[in-house]
């Protein structure tokens, strides 16, 4: 099966850097892409009709929790806690978490999966489905909706844990408990190594840096040489972890993975921002500091600015972290998850944080959504519109409401587009979005199943509130209740 897509623009790859053909044509053969440029006569089994459309590779999210994400919907807005410096971690994120039911997991991974797709992302790394679902639902579920996705188990020896008042801290199990979990991982790698023609990408997940103590994290590494697999991990994501670590072990969370050897090329880093010099840290950084041993690493760090923003917080910032020599890439994380959003406010924040409207440019941003993701996950085929690149493409209409006029599709996508606005996406040479229709599932059936579901998880929040708050004493409707 060949699919032929005349755009009027194409967002082409010249084997360095994304090029704009005016009027371009992109072939895919199979679950590649067999031709980009402008002759409209090479052949297809079919065409899409891109007339005042462009054609963008598929974005790649690389943080993403899509059976437990939705949750925080209509919940974790203008909500936090001061005494975590604003972070939801250790609070409502943590009694959400615990009011998810089994069955609740499956709705929320078809619905993230869909939110996804919708935005133009054709590759998630995704952390919790294979815990949540089991993984042969997981693999099952992303097998079925089509898109493309990184997926192992969690690994770790150790446990967050309230010590005195809201206070937490790691509280260490047997390291065996660890390689357990890595042993498991491994099986994970064997058994899915290839599966779902090529869509599904095992990988290693350490679940966070103040988790999993150095042994452990050396014996990932030690595996993840042997398995050549991508690695990801949390770090440098809250202050409290930061200090944890800085108590713990006298490193920043960065310096410490870098003492592991963790740190390398293979590693994608959510959320990387907590790094020494971030003024909410008041941490000065010593010599080039922890931007200069990530840049040095070559790991990748995930930003994923909404789910910050949202508390007031940002990177400092993703212009900064470019021109230190830091690959930086782009995910959810917290819902919407919509690439596009994140994109945007990638780009605001940037240009928040230096004040200065040439920081986190269209250019910037675009490039860490695609090859800036693709490098992270080891998939030099990806994140490009090129020949012999897998056929994972996104085509976005730039003659709606939100896009005219348009001058500058790059522009336009990071500064107006939104998911209504993506026509087509086709993910391994598979169309998954047609006409701005899911083809995998019903999307009304599916959010009104969303919508039931959530509602019975925002009343279990008492049961599972250390506090025993109820939602709305936890996240206060905007306006107080009044029945005329
Ligand atoms: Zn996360």
């Amino acid at each position: 099966m060949s699919i032929g897509i005349r755009g009027k623009w194409v967002i082409g790859y010249d084997g360095e850097e994304h090029r704009l053909i005016r009027d371009g044509v992109v072939v895919t053969e199979g679950k590649r892409i067999k031709y980009v440029g402008k002759d409209s006569s090479v052949e297809a089994d079919r065409w899409i009709d891109g007339s005042h459309h462009v054609v963008i590779p598929g974005l790649i999210c690389t943080h993403a929790h899509a059976s437990s994400a939705p949750k925080d919907k209509s919940f974790i807005d203008d909500t936090g806690a001061r005494h975590f410096y604003m972070s939801s971690l250790g609070e409502n994120l943590s009694a959400l978490g615990k009011s998810i039911s089994p069955e609740d997991f499956h709705v929320f991974s078809r619905y993230s999966i869909a939110e996804l797709l919708r935005s133009g992302c054709t590759t998630m790394l995704e952390i919790g489905m294979v815990g949540n679902l089991g993984a042969e639902e997981a693999v099952r579920t992303i097998g079925e909706m089509g898109i493309r996705a990184l997926e192992g188990p969690s690994i770790s020896d150790g446990v967050w844990e309230r010590t005195q008042g809201a206070n937490i801290q790691t509280r260490w199990l047997e390291l065996e408990e660890g390689l357990k979990k890595l042993d498991e991982a491994e099986k994970f790698v064997t058994k899915y190594e290839g599966a779902l023609d090529g869509r599904l990408i095992p990988a290693l997940y350490p679940d966070k840096v103040d988790t999993n103590s150095g042994e452990l994290q050396r014996a990932v590494r030690g595996k993840a040489d042997e398995l050549n697999v991508p690695v990801s991990i949390h770090a440098a994501q809250w202050v409290v972890e930061f200090q944890n670590m800085l108590r713990m072990y006298r490193r920043t969370p960065v310096e410490f993975l870098h003492e592991t050897g963790l740190l390398g090329p293979d590693l994608v880093i959510g959320h990387g921002w907590a790094t020494a010099g971030h003024p909410l840290l008041a941490y000065p950084p010593v010599g080039g500091g922890d931007l200069e041993l990530l840049a040095m690493s070559g790991a990748t760090v995930s930003h994923d600015p909404l789910v910050f923003i949202k508390r007031g917080n940002k990177m400092h910032s993703h212009s900064r972290y470019l021109a230190a020599g830091v690959n930086v890439s782009i995910g959810c994380d917290t819902s919407p998850q919509d690439m596009l959003n994140e994109m945007r406010m990638a780009s605001y924040v940037s240009k928040l944080a230096d004040w200065d409207c040439f920081s986190g440019s269209s250019r910037e941003v675009f490039n860490s959504a695609t090859l800036g993701g693709a490098r992270g996950i080891g998939k030099p085929d990806l994140g490009r519109l090129e020949s012999g690149a897998l056929a994972d493409i996104a085509v976005v209409d730039m003659q709606t409401i939100n896009n005219v006029p348009c001058r500058d599709p790059v522009k336009n996508l990071v500064n107006s587009a939104s998911r209504g606005d993506v026509t087509h996406v086709i993910v391994n040479g598979e169309l998954v979005v047609e006409a701005g229709v899911l083809l995998a599932v019903d999307e009304g059936k599916l959010v009104e199943e969303v919508q039931r579901t959530t509602e019975a998880v925002w009343s279990r929040i008492p049961e599972n509130h250390y506090l025993g708050l109820t939602s709305d004493e936890v996240s206060p409707q905007s306006f107080r209740p009044w029945d005329p």
